[in-house]
């Protein structure tokens, strides 16, 4: 489109946030890169997502398990490129223990990072995008948002909760150009994942190939992880105006884990 838009990706100097804040640049948004990494992290990322940017990305430090931060991440991005069109709430953490064994501080870190963050950014970002009568905000979830598994109560109740506010966004914001949706990814192929698949081999005692089938996989029907890329492209559709009338929904990319 002809309209210059403003996008930012929260958690965007890794994985599917980085991905996302590519496939943005390189259609000519305006970026906003936030994340609460160490320097070099931030220069690899912010040097990857300017290779084919053809509008402006700035870098925005924000820890998005404290509410002002949050809150304020937005206001800041709105004050440097002057408007913001789409919110992207992908920053996410993970804690794999038993309940009665999942640390209190960890339970409360992670509703904080990806529950509590995308309520503060939401309602920072609502006032612009109606007052524009355009706006997209895409929270990405989980199929852990539709789906348990053992052992991730924290993760599998805030991602169940993000798709809760989702919808309740969708239907406040519907008469105003304004979409919300909620984007569930199976397991995605992300620096994350991949050091996941070695600690886990050392601990089930399989070679790195076995633990991807047999125990990372095995929920994905495909025995195929999806791609970050494919998470951006999602995430570019539904910010065309074709998707205008796509809001409240919860979209499935997780290789038919969900069907069953
Ligand atoms: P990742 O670890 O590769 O990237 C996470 C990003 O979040 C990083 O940029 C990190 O800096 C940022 N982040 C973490 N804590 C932060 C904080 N306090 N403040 C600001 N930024 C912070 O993870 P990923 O695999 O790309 O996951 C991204 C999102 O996708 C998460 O919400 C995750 O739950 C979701 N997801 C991932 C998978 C998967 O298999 N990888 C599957 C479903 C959903």
């Amino acid at each position: 489109t002809a309209t210059k838009r403003v996008a930012l990706v929260t958690g965007s100097t890794s994985g599917i946030g980085l991905a996302i804040a590519k496939k943005f640049a390189s259609i000519g948004y305006d970026v906003a890169v936030n994340s609460f990494e160490s320097e070099t992290d931030i220069a690899e990322a912010m040097a990857e997502i300017g290779a084919n940017a053809s509008g402006r990305v700035a870098y925005f430090r924000a820890d998005l398990a404290d509410p002002t931060d949050s809150f304020e991440l937005v206001g800041s991005v709105i004050a440097k490129f002057g408007q913001l069109d789409v919110l992207v709430n992908n920053a996410g953490v993970q804690k794999v223990a038993p309940v009665e064994d999942f640390p209190p501080g960890d339970w409360d870190r992670i509703l904080a990072i990806s529950l509590d963050s995308a309520f503060h950014t939401i309602r920072a970002s609502i006032p612009g995008m109606t007052e524009r009568g355009w706006g997209r905000i895409i929270n990405i979830a989980s199929a852990h948002g539709l789906r348990a598994s053992p052992f991730k109560s924290a993760y599998v109740a805030t991602k169940h909760a993000v798709i809760g506010l989702t919808r309740t966004v969708a239907l406040e914001t519907a008469e105003k150009g304004v979409t919300a949706n909620a984007i569930c990814p199976g397991y995605v192929w992300t620096p994350l994942v991949a050091t996941q698949v070695a600690d886990q081999a050392r601990a089930h005692n399989l070679s790195e190939e076995e633990v991807v089938r047999q125990v990372m996989l095995a929920p994905q029907p495909t025995r195929q992880f999806v791609q970050p890329e494919e998470i951006a492209e999602m995430a570019a559709y539904l910010c065309s105006d074709f998707a205008r009338s796509i809001t409240g929904s919860a979209i499935s990319i997780d290789g038919g884990w969900t069907a069953k």
